[in-house]
């Protein structure tokens, strides 16, 4: 089937003149139109536009002008980066009808290779969550058990991959929202360092965590849409202008030699199936000549509250620009200015979004700043120190995911303060601005997947690739039956 292959295979397909852009695209969208209705995956999808971009990138090809090796392969993209005229909602009433002008930096630099855009997927509004649940456009489904989660924000681009509605997928990562989801729905997710991929049109949730990455089915994949929206923006002065190492090619899966670094915390509250099979796969590293040691993230217990006060922080005022003036909503019966501002907002955001622009704005006032936000940006100084003394002794660090295999809708979702416990290994990634991948590496004894984590120090893409593709070579393909 077409929708198995990966972006490598199709393009290989592509060169040698297979298959056309309009086959690939036209059996993606019979496909979302099989599942989509079940899954929820996509939120916009316009399959006019894709089939005449897909024939105008067989004409590019059949004139020797494509525009890489993989014009014409189809991508799915979160909703919360920029499309230019095609609507982006960020999952929120807000911005339900909102249609950027102009595109994100990442959307572009695919574009300027010839991928295009299958569709836009479904999240947690404003990326805020872990499930998708907080959409308000209703949650997406795991392919594996449709009564269970995804994970999130960007479950919608997880569940696309994994069911076979898109071959890879762009998503964004501010606490574990790439490698979470990847992890419950048995596909390859990776979070580059911060400042790796311009977060220029990337909707803002907290902008000094927020980094866009990408899902695919395989590590090879992965490299290449990674490698793709890489690069230097002037238009967001946190990116930087770094060599990209790690395509396909530069990765050997060579492991002899690689000090790997097992924090004893972040196997505590771990679920023991989860253990033994990241144990295992450690040992299987260890065998093919990595060096293993154990190392110890003593600030971990203080990744939560730190990360919970700094991103509810940068929401509260990233998210102040929703007033209903320049653009998403604007409700019906205003009378004056405050009654504008008032009911956008209370009409357009969701109930976890109002939670979290009160907490933000709570620990940003006067007389609490010191005690709050002060001193969680003191603690994240102690744990981006904690990463710094581990990559002194060790080239990469591997844990679990997630504590547990992705759980049932509705489980969690009343109980806030459980939800943002359950993101306690993803997040002092996005802290220290480090690059994190999950590798899918089994499943668990009700068939739900389990992901293995690999972090590396800044800009070690390439490193956490190499080991993500050994890893791989020692795991069977695991595909929901769907
Ligand atoms: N689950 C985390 C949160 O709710 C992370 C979300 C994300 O990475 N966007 O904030």
């Amino acid at each position: 089937m077409i929708t198995d292959k990966t972006i490598s295979s199709l393009s290989e397909m592509l060169e040698k003149k297979e298959i056309s852009s309009r086959e690939i695209c036209q059996a993606y969208l019979k496909r979302i139109s099989d599942l989509n209705g079940r899954l929820n995956a996509y939120i916009t999808v316009d399959p006019g536009m894709l089939m005449v971009e897909a024939g105008i990138s067989d004409e590019r090809r059949s004139s020797g002008k494509q525009l890489s090796r993989y014009d014409g392969i189809p991508i799915a993209v979160k909703d919360n980066i920029s499309t230019k005229g095609v609507k982006t909602t960020c999952a929120s009433r807000i911005l339900s009808n909102f249609v950027p002008p102009y595109d994100a930096h990442s959307y572009e630099q695919m574009k300027s290779r010839g991928f295009l855009l299958l569709g836009k997927t479904n999240m947690d509004e404003f990326a805020m969550g872990s499930t998708t649940e907080t959409s308000y456009f209703g949650p997406s489904k795991n392919p594996f058990n449709t009564d269970r989660v995804p994970g999130g924000s960007s479950g919608g681009s997880a569940v696309a991959v994994s069911s076979g509605m898109a071959p890879g997928a762009l998503g964004s990562d501010t606490g574990g929202s790439i490698r979470q989801p990847a992890a419950f729905c048995g596909v390859v997710g990776i979070k580059p360092t911060y400042g790796r991929v311009s977060r220029y049109g990337l909707v803002a949730y907290a902008s000094s965590l927020d980094q866009i990455g990408a899902f695919a089915t395989t590590v090879g994949d992965a490299a290449v849409l990674l490698s793709t929206i890489s690069g230097h923006d002037v238009r967001d002065t946190t990116s930087i202008d770094r060599e990209v190492d790690f395509r396909p090619g530069d990765l050997s899966g060579d492991v002899s030699g690689v000090r790997i670094g097992v924090p004893e915390e972040y196997f505590e509250g771990v679920s023991e199936e989860i253990a033994a099979v990241i144990k295992n796969k450690i040992s299987l590293l260890e065998k093919s000549g990595a060096v293993v040691e154990k190392i110890s993230l003593k600030y971990t217990e203080y990744a939560i509250p730190v990360y919970y006060l700094i991103a509810t922080a940068e929401a509260s005022s990233n998210l102040a620009r929703y007033d209903g003036v320049r653009y998403g909503l604007r409700p019906e019966g205003i009378n004056n200015l405050s009654d504008l501002y008032l009911k956008s907002r209370s009409e357009g955001f969701g109930r976890e979004v109002k939670r979290r622009i009160i907490l933000g704005t709570f620990s940003l006032s006067s007389g609490y700043y010191d005690a709050y936000y002060m001193k969680a940006l003191k603690g994240r100084t102690l744990i981006i120190r904690d990463f710094q003394d581990a990559f002194s002794k060790v080239d990469a660090i591997i844990s679990p995911v997630t504590t547990t295999t992705a759980f049932k809708i509705g489980e969690m979702i009343s109980d806030p303060l459980q939800m943002y416990m359950s993101d306690i290994l993803t997040i002092s990634t996005n802290l220290a601005g480090i690059p994190g991948i999950s590798v899918p590496v089994g499943v668990d004894g009700k068939g739900m997947p389990i992901g293995l984590q690999i972090m590396g120090d800044h800009f070690r893409e390439k490193t956490i690739l190499s080991l993500a593709a050994n890893v791989e070579k020692t795991c069977e393909k695991i595909k929901p039956e769907i």
